[in-house]
């Protein structure tokens, strides 16, 4: 009798390193068959596929998600990416990794993520509009300031959250700044949301520094990555008297033992758009931005990017995690064998949920903070956060990595228990 095979569809790498990593911390805290299966699934999927009308007349139909990982913690919240390599199964990993960001930081808020497929610099602008509408109205029916909480991620922006609060508000008949953050000033954003990923790896530098003992005057640091959260992290650590030796873009990378200036570096970008070309240093490939011999390497780009192929390369004392999964599985365990410290992702980045949940709290009490208050504020949670994260790691003898997650997870696995199963 021939045997009937059943296909499973395959699971994208970021799906597959999301579960793996989730099941590392559930065999940690020994979780029951019923709670692995509740988290290891997203709680809610919306798929839409929705027309939009262009600028020559013609109608196309477009494809967007909106998943929530889990609220058990508080509404939804997480970024929008408009990418052509969006899919359901990256949109449901990424809900997660926000579920255990949330948490390692102690916001009361679930783990959410929404994508639309489309590459944003083919539309002109007011077929950007139309999109980011009509989605928002698609989407309507799950998000919400109390529900679900979007903010800019991969291809989105700040004119694109306000597109979406005003969709929002238009449906509702008033206002309802506080359905998306990152927004402008102008609208129900805070001050201080721009840096604040940055200025969060900083704050985590400042503390791993301490607690190693290594001083941040005259420490040297790569970034990979020269925009909104490699930029300013190369800046403000600059500014805390660190060395930094390299930075890259897509472009390729720039090296100077004895130091890049980044303001003059962020004036070239701004005039000449890349960083090939750009004086100061010498020309470096971002594989050997990776190679350097430096005390903290920061990579801030994108995913993917420390893996089994170059991991024994690295030379950096730490890494700091800037962008979401840049070090893969099997990097992460190369690195470790070669006593290269790694500050996470969810732990590392998450400058960016703080401010964004600060601009909420403001939204939904119509009064709004000084900047310095929104940074001392950020200082004390992500410093109190990096704390936990690193005594865990200690009395376990575990990796930063591991403590994170054995951290977020108790603390969702908490929430879903105390909450117990309804009806
Ligand atoms: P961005 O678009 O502002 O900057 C990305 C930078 O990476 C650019 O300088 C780009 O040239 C560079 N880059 C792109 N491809 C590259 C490649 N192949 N090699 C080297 N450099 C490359 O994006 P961003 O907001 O700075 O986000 C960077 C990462 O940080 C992403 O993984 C994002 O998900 C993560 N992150 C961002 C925030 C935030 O608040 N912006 C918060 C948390 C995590």
């Amino acid at each position: 009798m021939a045997q009937i095979v059943v296909k499973q569809p395959r699971a994208s790498e970021a799906l597959k390193t999301a579960l793996a990593q989730f099941d590392a911390a559930a065999d940690r805290l020994d979780l029951d068959d019923g709670i692995r299966a509740m988290l290891r699934a997203c709680k809610r999927e919306l798929s839409v596929h929705f027309p939009v009308q262009m600028d020559d007349g013609s109608v196309r139909v477009f494809t967007g998600y909106r998943v929530q990982h889990n609220l058990a913690r508080g509404p939804g919240k997480g970024g929008l990416r408009y990418n052509t390599n969006v899919d359901l199964d990256e949109v449901r990993a990424l809900a997660m990794w926000m579920t255990w960001k949330s948490a390692v930081v102690s916001l009361p808020y679930g783990g959410a993520k929404g994508g639309v497929i489309v590459n944003p610099r083919s539309l002109s602008l007011g077929e950007l509009e139309n999109l980011t509408r009509r989605y928002a109205t698609e989407v309507s029916i799950i998000i919400g300031q109390n529900e679900d909480i979007p903010a800019p991620d991969m291809g989105t922006d700040g004119r694109i959250m306000a597109w979406i609060m005003d969709t929002i508000s238009m449906h509702r008949g008033h206002t309802t700044a506080g359905v998306v953050t990152g927004k402008p000033v102008s609208v129900g954003g805070t001050l201080g949301r721009r840096e604040a990923t940055g200025r969060g790896l900083l704050f985590i530098i400042q503390e791993l520094a301490r607690e190693k003992g290594v001083s941040l005057e005259g420490s040297t640091v790569a970034v990979q990555g020269f925009g909104n959260v490699g930029a300013v992290a190369a800046q403000l650590l600059q500014q805390a008297g660190a060395t930094i030796v390299a930075v890259s873009d897509q472009s390729g990378g720039l090296y100077n033992a004895r130091g890049l200036r980044i303001e003059a570096l962020l004036s070239y970008q701004k005039d000449n758009g890349r960083l090939a070309t750009a004086p100061g240093g010498d020309h470096i490939t971002n594989q050997e931005l990776l190679a350097l011999p430096v005390d903290f390497l920061v990579p801030a780009a994108l995913e993917a990017q420390i893996t089994a192929e170059n991991a024994s390369d690295v030379k950096a004392r730490f890494v700091v995690e800037g962008a979401n999964g840049p070090t893969t599985s099997e990097a992460d365990a190369i690195l470790a064998a070669n006593g290269v410290e790694i500050v996470p992702d969810i732990l590392a980045n998450a400058g960016g949920v703080i401010v964004s949940y600060f601009e909420w709290v403001q939204d939904l009490q119509f009064y709004f903070w000084e900047e310095n208050e929104v940074n001392e504020r950020l200082h004390r949670v992500i410093t109190r956060a990096y704390r936990d994260v690193a005594s865990t790691a200690k009395e376990r003898g575990i990796s930063l990595r591991e403590a994170a997650m054995v951290l977020a997870v108790g603390r969702v696995v908490e929430a879903s228990r105390i909450r117990g199963i309804y009806p």
